[in-house]
């Protein structure tokens, strides 16, 4: 199926997780893919690398740009990079509360400036955010990480009404426990992996974590043509743990 031939993707944080499902699934839906990551050494073919910082404002803007003159265009702009962080309101000094916000707010708030003189000249112009259900779910020990999704859905209402009128759609996926290597990394530093996995799982509602494919079908279809009178959205694709 090569619906979406042509449409010029460019996707954060896609080496990794949600992030590399949502470029895989673009690039053989028939878009043109472009990762901008961290690290972006060993995608695949027709996947297009380019390393970037979301923290850094002259490096987003330079790989923007790289990725945009490759891709001949922007059509669509998925912000997916995200770090975590653990702990009550109490627990975390300023400067870690600054190198989080400043990945996973002021990342989409970088990446999308950068981008929307691009989107501005595209017909089918589409933005979305990986947001969490951590914005309304109210998760204990999450504080930092919740207010900073909690940024990422409001940004996704105001640019979507902000943008409406050029055209540009903008809306966000609430995933619930995605199996990705951000989960694993997480139950590696627990004294019993596999226990605790099967315990994740356990107090899941449908009794597994979402995959990454599942966020990424959300994804796709909130920047494809098909979604084209959807905007100032949250899809959630949480396995039923209804975080809104
Ligand atoms: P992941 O760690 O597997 O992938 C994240 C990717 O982002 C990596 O490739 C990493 O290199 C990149 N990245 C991190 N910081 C970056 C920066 N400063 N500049 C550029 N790239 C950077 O994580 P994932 O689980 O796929 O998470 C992706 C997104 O999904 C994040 O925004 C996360 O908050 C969100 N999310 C994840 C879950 C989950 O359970 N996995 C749940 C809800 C939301």
């Amino acid at each position: 199926m090569h619906d979406l031939a042509g449409l010029r993707a460019l996707v954060t944080g896609g080496a990794s997780g949600i992030g590399l499902a949502t470029a895989r699934l673009l690039a053989a839906r028939g878009a043109e893919v472009a990762v901008l990551d961290l690290n972006p050494g060993g995608l695949e073919a027709p996947l297009l690398g380019f390393t970037a910082d979301v923290s850094d404002d002259a490096s987003v803007r330079a790989g923007v740009a790289a990725a945009v003159q490759r891709l001949g265009g922007l059509d669509v702009l998925v912000n997916n990079a995200g770090i975590g962080a653990v702990g009550t309101v109490a627990d975390n000094p300023d400067q870690e509360w600054q190198r989080v916000l400043g990945v996973n707010v002021l990342g989409l708030v970088r990446t999308t400036r950068a981008a929307l003189p691009h989107l501005r000249a595209s017909e089918r112009a589409a933005i979305v955010n990986t947001c969490s259900i951590a914005a309304t779910a109210g998760l204990p020990q999450r504080a930092l990480y919740s207010a900073s999704k909690g940024a990422v859905l409001s940004l996704t209402l105001a640019m979507a009404a902000d943008h409406v009128r050029e055209g540009i759609r903008v809306n966000c996926v609430n995933p619930g426990t995605a199996d990705t290597p951000w989960v694993g990394r997480l139950l590696d530093t627990a004294a019993d992996p596999e226990a605790e996995r099967a315990a994740l799982n356990a107090r899941q509602p449908m009794g597994r974590l979402v995959t990454a494919e599942e966020v990424a079908a959300a994804i796709v279809y909130l920047a494809s043509p098909a979604a084209a009178s959807v905007t100032g959205t949250a899809l959630a694709v949480d396995g039923g743990m209804q975080g809104l």
